[in-house]
This record gives structure tokens, C-alpha cells and sequence, in this order.
């Protein structure tokens, strides 16, 4: 009889995690993930302040810019950030939330498998939980259109309540509406709404009251000669692609000049060109030029001569919102120009802002791009106050694309596990033991309201679920005084579309992590291969 020896099937410096080790400890760090964005939940939730490597601090609590900003390593901690940039991209709001949600389904899962449940069990079982609950919550849901302002309003208000946009909520949700409803198109009784046409800038200055709307564009872009009018009212303006200036000649091209009278002539020639394009311009009868390309200095000359505010190098983005909001057709020739080409502004005008010239183009006729204009005392807050605007941009349009919205403050997250119960009687066994832990899971999220807000969580859920057994499906916490309410007449409200998306990801992150019994880990340089605790070692250098 031969010894067995150990067969190698891995290079040498790869680690390898099986079985239930490779579960509990990716379970674990998709844990921490959550717990650590946990505290930032809701209103009354906690900021965290992130420096990074190079000193530079940002305090926030939004979730996926934390997440972002901690620059997380493990791999399935990886997969609940994931979580968050696809919560971010398809609402734009509710970051916290899906992490928080896909923390407690690993949890509860971990207690299942405990109880000797299997994984494929647990995530088949969630993976029913998950399709029942877009039913349920389909069905909880209430009706919105944009002629619903005040509904409209309040979903902008809850997305920043307790955040950086706190003290001036309700102007900004003011704006916030305003700005969707005017880029918004209207399809086949469909509203289309892209927000890239919302362009958000963002200036350190008075304060956040000072922010506005510009209907219309703002642009950090100055009047390129101090010649022109600083400011022209009913402005016919033309959008061009390509310079005004004369091509540069290759730089291999030689010109003799032989006497002075040639050299004065060919300056005379050039003259000419720019003058003539500028003619061009004058003749379509725009007073305002924005080109995306160079304008030459004597070109600015003879546009300030002719009374013509113009700017130069005009980012293409800003272009396409010009265009958008002025209704003007950009030019690429300029010897097609013509009156129709031109876009309209009540105003456009040159101010200072902080400590930039900037040009805004405003009062246009039903502009399908438009500018919010954020400002507040310092950049941290002019930061956060983005962030929760941002936050604010998507549940507005999100609640319009499908219409449908629901009461928040915990409420619908109650009432969604209450109809996972009942739905988990019409299943056997072990699977009802998973969509019961899902329904447990769902409950988080009031749970963390309720402890963020100093309240105890117990004595809450209890409330609440006894409500909601009485048949009110709005009763939430305020959070401010600690007792349950009717959180739609308390106008708590979000879009449908934050909680469907937030059970889709977090269940499907949690199934993905349930199903791996195997991780195999290469290293990726020669010093980390080394076991810990050999660097210090005498000898090993
Ligand atoms: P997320 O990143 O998930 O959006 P937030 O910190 O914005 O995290 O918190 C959202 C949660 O706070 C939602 O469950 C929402 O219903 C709740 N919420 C918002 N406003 C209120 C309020 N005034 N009272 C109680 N709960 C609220
Ligand atoms: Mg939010």
C-alpha cells in the first residue's frame, strides 16, 4: 500500500474557501457592508464623514457615495455595492435601503442554514418571496400623474428630508417638480423623461435658499470681447459646430512674401474671410452666438461691433441643451445659417456667480432643458445638497414614468410582509420557512427607522403591525414624534418603482451569494501571497 499524496490542483498562492466556511464568511462581509450604512437610514439617520488617501473629506448618508468613497475590497461585499450602483442608476434613491434589505436576507438565510436548510432551498424560496412581492406591491400601490403637484411635491420633500437639502425642502421641492414636469415628454399618453436634460450646477455662495431654476441653460462660459452687450433681451440665437476662423495652414506650407505690399495684402485677405463669416451671422439675424469651436480675436472684433454677444468653446452636452431648450438647430456650415436655425431667449446675460463669469440663457419658450442651480454656504454642503437633490430628481421622475407611487415611513415595507405571511400558508415546508425569513427580512427596514430615531423598535413593530391588521396600510412611524400615523396624510411618500427595485436587487444578490460553496482566490501580487505574520519574520526578507 502506497501513501496517498496531496495533488495540487492550484497554482501555488491561491486560496481556496469551501463549503459552508466560503458561505458564512462571504455572509458575513455582505453584513457588514449593510450594518455599516445602516445607522444613515431615514430621516433621523447619521452622516458619515469619509476621508480619503488624499486627505479629501466628504460627509454624507447617501449610501451608494459611501459605499462608493470606502473603496471596498471582499468580493461579496463587492456584490452589495453593486446593489446600490444598480439602485442608483435605475431610481436614483433608495441606495440604503436595497443594502440595508439584502444585509437581512443574508442574515435571516444564515439562520436557516443553521437549521440545516439548504442554500438552494433558501434561495428558491426568497426567489418566490421576491416575484410574490412585485404583485403585492403592485397592488398597494396608489395612482399619480404630473397634474398631482402636491403628491409630486411631497415625494421631492421625503427624499430630502433629514438630509444636507433639510432647510430648504420645500423650495427645492418646489424646483425639483418644476424642472421634471418642463423637460418631460409627452408619447403616446407616456411622459419620457430623460433627466440628463436637468442640468444640476452647483456654486458655493449665499445659501441654499439662493438656489433656482433657470429655465433655460446656464453655462460657465464668458462674453468673449468686452465690446459686446452684457446683456441682450429677446435673443435670436445661433448655435454653431464648427470655428469662426480662418484654418490654420498646414504646417509645412511655405508663403513667399517678396515685398510689404504682399504681406499688407494677405492681412487684408484674412480680414475679409472673418468679416464675412460674421456678416453671415448678422445676416440670419442672431444677437447671440454660441459656437462650440474657436472664434478668432478680430471675428470677436467685428461680432462686437455688430452689438452680437457671443462665447466660444461651449461643451458639446451644453450644446445639445442649448438646442433643446432654445429650440435652435446647430450649424455646422456657416453659409447655411438662416433665420429658421435660430433658437429664442427672453434673456441672456452675463453674471457673476461666486467668483466666475457665467452666461445664463433664460425665459425660454418651453425649454425641454433646464437648469437647477444649487447653492449653499460651503462646498460640503453644496455637495450634500446635490446628492439629495439628485435624490429628489429621480423619485419625482420615477414616480411619473410608471405612475405609480406608496406611502413610506415603514408602512408599505409592513404591509408587504404581512401578505408574505399569508402568501407563505399556501406553501410547504421549507420553503415557507425561506419566504417566512423573507418576510422577517422585509421588516428591517421600519425595525432601523425605529432605532435610528431612538425609538424601540419592539414596541413599534408591534404598533404597527397591529394597524395594519386592522386594515391601514399607510400606518408608518414618524420618526420626529415616535408614533405611528397615516404616513400618506403625513405625506411620506415615494415612488413604487424604489421599493420593486430595491427587493429585485437585494433578493437577487442574496441568491447569487446563497449559491457559492467555493471561493478561489488568486493573489495578486507576491508580497500579499505571503501568509500574514511571516514580513516581521527575522530572515524573511
Ligand atoms: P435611502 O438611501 O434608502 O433612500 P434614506 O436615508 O433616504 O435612505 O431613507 C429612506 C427611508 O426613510 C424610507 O424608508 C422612507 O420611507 C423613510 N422616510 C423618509 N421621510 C420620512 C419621514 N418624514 N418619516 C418617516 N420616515 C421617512
Ligand atoms: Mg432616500
Amino acid at each position: 500500500m502506497t501513501k496517498t499524496q496531496p495533488i495540487f490542483i492550484l497554482p501555488e498562492g491561491y486560496q481556496r474557501m469551501l463549503g459552508k466556511d466560503a458561505q458564512r464568511n462571504n455572509i458575513m462581509a455582505a453584513r457588514q457592508v449593510a450594518e455599516t450604512v445602516r445607522t444613515t437610514l431615514g430621516p433621523k439617520g447619521m452622516d458619515k464623514m469619509i476621508v480619503d488617501s488624499l486627505g479629501d473629506i466628504t460627509i454624507t448618508n447617501d449610501g451608494v457615495t459611501i459605499l462608493e468613497e470606502m473603496g471596498i475590497d471582499h468580493p461579496a461585499a463587492k456584490m452589495i455595492v453593486e446593489v446600490a450602483k444598480t439602485q442608483e442608476d435605475q431610481v436614483g434613491d433608495g441606495t440604503t435601503t436595497a443594502v440595508v434589505l439584502a444585509g437581512e436576507l443574508l442574515k435571516n438565510a444564515e439562520d436557516l442554514l443553521d437549521k440545516n436548510v439548504h442554500p438552494t432551498v433558501i434561495a428558491k424560496g426568497y426567489r418566490l418571496a421576491a416575484d410574490k412581492s412585485q404583485q403585492i406591491l403592485q397592488k398597494i400601490s396608489e395612482k399619480v400623474t404630473k397634474e398631482d403637484r402636491d403628491v409630486l411635491l411631497k415625494i421631492a420633500m421625503t427624499a430630502m428630508t433629514g438630509k444636507g437639502a433639510e432647510a430648504a425642502k420645500e423650495k427645492l421641492a418646489d424646483l425639483t417638480v418644476s424642472a421634471v414636469i418642463q423637460i418631460a415628454d409627452e408619447e403616446n399618453n407616456k411622459l419620457i423623461i430623460n433627466l440628463e436634460n436637468i442640468k444640476l450646477e452647483k456654486k458655493v455662495g449665499p445659501g441654499i435658499e439662493e438656489s433656482e431654476l433657470v429655465r433655460g441653460l446656464l453655462i460657465d462660459k464668458e462674453k468673449i470681447h468686452p465690446g459686446m452687450p452684457s446683456k441682450i433681451k429677446d435673443a435670436k440665437i445661433a448655435l454653431i459646430d464648427s470655428a469662426i476662423e480662418i484654418k490654420n495652414l498646414e504646417t509645412d506650407t511655405k508663403i513667399q512674401i517678396s515685398d510689404p505690399n504682399q504681406l499688407g495684402a494677405f492681412i487684408e485677405q484674412e480680414e475679409k474671410i472673418l468679416k464675412n463669416m460674421v456678416e453671415k451671422v448678422a445676416k440670419s439675424g442672431a444677437n447671440v452666438v454660441f459656437s462650440q469651436k474657436g472664434i478668432d480675436d478680430l471675428a470677436q472684433h467685428f461680432l462686437a461691433k455688430k452689438g452680437i454677444y457671443a462665447a466660444r468653446r461651449i461643451k458639446k452636452s451644453d450644446m445639445e441643451k442649448l438646442s433643446r431648450a432654445t429650440g435652435s438647430r446647430v450649424v455646422t456650415n456657416l453659409n447655411d445659417l438662416s433665420e429658421e436655425d435660430l433658437g429664442y431667449a427672453g434673456i441672456v446675460e452675463e453674471q457673476v456667480i461666486g467668483d466666475e463669469e457665467m452666461t445664463y440663457i433664460r425665459e425660454c419658450k418651453n425649454p425641454k432643458a433646464v437648469t437647477l442651480l444649487v447653492r449653499g454656504g460651503t462646498e460640503h454642503v453644496v455637495d450634500e445638497v446635490e446628492r439629495a437633490i439628485k435624490d429628489a430628481l429621480g423619485d419625482v421622475a420615477a414616480a411619473l414614468k410608471d405612475n405609480k407611487v406608496v406611502s413610506g415611513a415603514g408602512s408599505t415595507e409592513i404591509e408587504l410582509a404581512k401578505e408574505l405571511r399569508e402568501y407563505s400558508n399556501s406553501l410547504s415546508g421549507r420553503e415557507q420557512l425561506a419566504v417566512l425569513a423573507f418576510a422577517d427580512a422585509v421588516e428591517i427596514i421600519p425595525r432601523t427607522l425605529a432605532e435610528n430615531a431612538g425609538l424601540d423598535p419592539i414596541d413599534v413593530l408591534t404598533e404597527l403591525k397591529s394597524e395594519h391588521e386592522k386594515g391601514k396600510k399607510f400606518a408608518g412611524i414618524n420618526v420626529f414624534t415616535g408614533k405611528v400615523v397615516d404616513s400618506w396624510k403625513e405625506g411620506v411618500i415615494e415612488p413604487l418603482k424604489i421599493k420593486t427595485q430595491a427587493i429585485k436587487s437585494a433578493s437577487e444578490v442574496a441568491e447569487l451569494i446563497l449559491r457559492i460553496d467555493d471561493v478561489i482566490a488568486g493573489t495578486s501580487t507576491e508580497k500579499e501571497s505571503m501568509p500574514s505574520g511571516m514580513h516581521g519574520m527575522p530572515g524573511m526578507m
